[in-house]
């Protein structure tokens, strides 16, 4: 009996213990995660924050899930090491879990502010559960709060502050939002959604350090140019520092993340990772990459599973990603990697309609639509079949996007 265990019970490692126990009906299988908590949807909590969600539709799986399809699950269970050669994974009580394959799927941890003050009371970071239960808490009781980190995860907070109407300001270190991605255009747009939500977004600014009253609560954030701002909070989003303590005594080779094959292979005999820790090899792109997204977390669970199951036959990961923003009056979707190639394309068609299309080689390698999403599949499908059309980008930027206005694919 193979005996499989997975680190990290979010949606990369559930969905490789769900599809190795359909893949192999008698193989032991131990997923072990620190949360207390099993699988719940990491995406619907910014809407449990804002209030608008009560706590039932955010889980998917309750212990019963695990129980009917005989899977271990170790809640409150922190990993402390992995030995690769014993081949043995060891939990914070001392306890010793053997594997013949393991999973690593441990995300990350939300990066702290280098700055002063940055540990108080009110400063919070988004991650689990737990986090936007206390975001909650603390949005509902508030009149205002600061909100550092000009990107995906960041813009989370100042949808929290417009749904519980906090007057937030938005520190930004550079003149735009998420400005890797999107052009002055693209990011005024953007702003504009945050100003209609009462949220002010502030440039060349960030945090210096943070203010605290006497009991070690945030009263205020002060930026580099030395303005202050007031806040009963703030929400910080700077970026995520991946969870790999464990494997500092292996081989597994890392680089800002555990280096995989398009299989999920790590560089260790018998180890794969999924989800958003991974730098997977892309095959769409050609080279190494990252994605920090559900779809594509789900679906590297999926084939990692896939593969530590197979004996010989191996299934690779090709995927194009989306992560969209419903928060505003105009929907936002970027996909594939928007802030990745060597060309660019983009065009403005009204004050809540902008794209732009990232291309590799003359290749789609990635994108970003706000106001009108109807584009998205045709992209995406070019970005799958790897069609040389940069050189055509006129066509794609057309209001309506037709593939059969392009000229015939050439052969490669
Ligand atoms: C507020 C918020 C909003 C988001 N919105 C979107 C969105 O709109 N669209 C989108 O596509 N994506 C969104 N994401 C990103 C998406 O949720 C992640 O990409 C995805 O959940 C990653 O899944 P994962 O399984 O790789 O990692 P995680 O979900 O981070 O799971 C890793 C698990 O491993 C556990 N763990 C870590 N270390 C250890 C250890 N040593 N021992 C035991 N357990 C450990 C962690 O506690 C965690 O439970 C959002 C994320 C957040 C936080």
């Amino acid at each position: 009996m193979t005996q499989y265990v997975i680190i990290g019970d979010g949606i990369s490692g559930s969905s490789a213990a769900e599809t190795l126990r359909e893949a192999d009906p008698e193989a032991g299988i131990t997923v072990v995660t620190d949360e207390g908590e099993p699988l719940y949807n990491r995406i619907l909590i910014k809407e449990h924050a804002k209030g608008k969600l009560p706590e039932a539709p955010i889980s998917i799986h309750d212990e019963e899930w695990y129980d009917e399809r005989d899977i271990e699950l170790s809640l409150n269970t922190h990993v402390t090491t992995v030995d690769t050669d014993e081949k043995v994974v060891r939990t914070h009580e001392g306890e010793d879990l053997p594997y013949d394959k393991l999973l690593v799927a441990t995300g990350g941890t939300p990066t702290q502010l280098p700055v002063e003050n940055s540990d108080a009371d009110g400063i919070h970071h988004f991650w689990t559960f737990q986090d936007a239960r206390r975001i909650k808490e603390s949005a509902e009781n508030s009149e205002q709060a600061v909100i550092v980190g000009a990107g995906l995860l960041g813009i989370d907070f100042a949808a929290v502050c417009g749904a519980q109407g906090v007057e937030g300001s938005y520190l930004m270190r550079g003149d735009r939002w998420w400005r890797y991605a999107l052009s002055a255009d693209g990011a005024e747009i953007m702003h504009e959604g945050m100003r209609d939500v009462g949220v002010e977004p502030v440039f060349d600014s960030g945090v210096d350090r943070f203010e605290v009253d006497d009991d070690g609560h945030v009263t205020a954030a002060v930026d580099p140019n030395g303005e202050r701002y007031e806040c009963d909070w703030a929400g910080v989003a700077i970026g995520l520092t991946f969870n790999t303590e464990f494997l500092r005594e292996t081989d597994v080779e890392q680089d800002n993340g555990i280096v995989v094959d398009e299989y999920m292979q790590t560089t260790v005999d018998d180890v794969y990772a999924a989800g958003d820790i991974t730098r997977f090899y892309d095959v769409l792109l050609g080279e190494q990459a990252q994605n920090g997204s559900w779809g594509s977390a789900k679906e590297q669970g999926r084939i990692a599973a896939v593969n530590m199951a197979a004996d010989e036959e191996k299934e690779a990961f090709e995927w194009v990603s989306s992560y969209s923003i419903t928060h505003f009056d105009f929907p936002f979707l970027s996909f594939g990697h928007p802030t990745l190639g060597d060309e660019h394309a983009e065009r403005k068609y009204s004050d809540t309609e902008w794209r732009r299309i990232a291309f590799k080689d003359g290749k789609i390698v990635g994108g970003v639509l706000i106001g009108d999403l109807s584009p998205q599949s045709t992209l995406k499908q070019l970005m799958r079949e790897q069609r040389v059309v940069a050189d055509q980008a006129e066509v794609l930027l057309e209001k309506s996007v037709d593939a059969d206005e392009l000229a015939p694919a050439q052969e490669q």
